[in-house]
């Protein structure tokens, strides 16, 4: 009798003590967590106070990095809107799923309706999905986001500059549409209040779908040029439009801390805040900061492809920590899915679970990262601390002078003409080239992308990729 007894405690302690680690685990026993993505359009690496923005505040940034995880080595997948994005919504490299470049208002292309989106992902296991930004992976009616899984959508179905005030080109471009859904709810001629409204429509999903699980999207059209912020915030960090408008981003976030507080959702909810690409250094002014990093927006540089990102989930992900290791927004998707016991998407992914990184109990799993720009060139491979820059041409300023108000400077182009090896660990800034020193990592990450080459192409090699699959299309 006594030892059916203890068994019996030794089983219902062993039980609560799983439910307890599960409870730990997945913030609140039981229930599936809710996914907030703010997504900055071009914010750069040293643009908020946790990567060491000193000209203007980002306090609402920095209680999230204070009560959640800096992740100083996060990267997109391409310096470019529609790549970046494809990338991050689909666990995939933009080459995979053929997203190049950035989409304009009159394309018939798009993220291919085949392809399975983070909100499909999630879908499938009941969550809301809404998505309040920039959208950006297809103008045509059947891409845009309410096709692609979104429940819910408003905000700009491609980039804010690419309307008729646009400083170069104006007359390449009609009226910018504010959509709804599938609607266009007006055109724009100014944008001044779009942070805010697109704030104000995050705010009001999470009270509408605090009961079950939610996935929002906030791809804020800012600090993409042209700058806008609202009329409370101009002028008022001292910084000039620049830092106005990130100042109004870091309220945004505040706002929707704010709101998962409000509801008691924080330990129910994994907010990661990052950008699509480095600051486009053209705009000179109104451009952000790259923290030190090689070139911007555009290029294979850290500059282009390293952005800053803050995760936070209180009680799941170490409060104040770092992660120093490659992270990707190409890991969103399968670290997702895995948090919500979700189906992968069907087909190769090339993201990987953090979920370890993320809760500061392992590494990320070992592997390569491929960057890849312009019409599919691969110019950089990533492992660990080494990164090989391929032979390429890329964009620079040199000793120009900086843009001011809003008109870019132009840009002359540079080249790699050799395979160059960087030490990103003793490095970042990518300053000297150590490859004659370490012809080991330049033969190990050159048989790397060669089986990239193999696998997605490249267009500086003339190879034809086995496994890219189309982007799409509507007729
Ligand atoms: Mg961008």
């Amino acid at each position: 009798m006594q030892r059916r007894f203890s068994r019996i405690r030794a089983i219902v302690t062993g039980w609560l003590v799983g439910v307890v680690l599960l409870g730990v685990r997945t913030g609140v026993a039981g229930a599936l967590p809710n996914v907030v993505v703010i997504f900055c359009d071009d914010l750069g690496y040293g643009d908020i106070g946790a990567f060491g923005a000193k000209a203007w505040r980002t306090p609402n940034l920095d209680r999230m990095a204070a009560e959640g995880r800096k992740f100083s080595r996060f990267y997109v997948s391409s310096a470019v809107c529609s790549a970046s994005r494809a990338a991050l919504l689909t666990g995939s490299a933009h080459s995979r799923v053929g997203v190049h470049g950035a989409f304009g208002p009159g394309d018939r292309r798009g993220l291919a309706v085949e392809e399975t989106t983070l909100a499909e992902v999630v879908r499938a296991k009941g969550y809301a999905t809404g998505i309040f930004g920039k959208w950006h992976l297809g103008r045509p009616e059947g891409l845009l986001p309410v096709a692609q899984g979104f429940e819910e959508y408003f905000g700009l179905p491609y980039s804010g500059d690419m309307w008729p005030r646009h400083p170069e080109t104006p007359k390449a471009y009609p009226p910018l549409p504010l959509m709804e859904g599938a609607k266009v709810l007006r055109t724009l001629d100014d944008q001044s209040d779009l942070t805010a409204e697109i704030t104000a429509r995050a705010v009001r999903f999470i009270g509408e779908k605090k009961d079950r699980p939610f996935l929002l999207y906030v791809p804020h059209p800012q600090p993409h040029v042209p700058l806008y912020c609202s009329e409370r915030f101009r002028g008022k960090s001292g910084a000039g439009l620049y830092g106005d408008v990130i100042e109004e981003l870091d309220w945004s976030v505040g706002e929707i801390l704010g709101a998962l507080r409000a509801n008691g959702l924080d330990e129910r909810t994994l907010v990661v805040f990052t950008s699509d690409n480095g600051p486009w250094l053209s705009y000179g002014e109104h451009a952000g900061s790259s923290g030190g990093l090689r070139e911007g927006k555009g290029t294979s540089w850290e500059g282009g492809i390293r952005v800053p990102c803050v995760m936070r989930w209180p009680g799941v992900i170490p409060a104040g920590s770092e992660c120093r290791e490659p992270v990707a927004t190409i890991d969103l998707v399968p670290t997702v899915a895995a948090l919500a016991g979700a189906e992968l998407p069907t087909g190769r992914l090339d993201g990987v679970d953090v979920r370890a990184a993320l809760e500061g109990r392992g590494p990320v799993p070992e592997r390569e990262l491929f960057i890849r720009y312009a019409d599919n060139e691969l110019q950089a491979v990533i492992a660990g601390r080494w990164k090989l820059v391929l032979p390429h041409a890329y964009r620079t300023l040199g000793d120009q002078e900086k843009a001011k108000g809003g008109i870019p400077v132009k840009y002359r182009m540079a080249k790699v003409t050799a395979p160059e090896l960087y030490d990103l660990e003793n490095d970042p800034g990518e300053k000297r080239d150590v490859a004659a020193e370490r012809p080991e990592e330049v033969a190990r990450l050159l048989a790397a992308a060669e089986r990239s080459r193999k696998e997605l192409g490249d267009s500086l090699t003339g190879v034809k990729g086995e496994a890219n699959r189309p982007v799409g299309m509507v007729k």
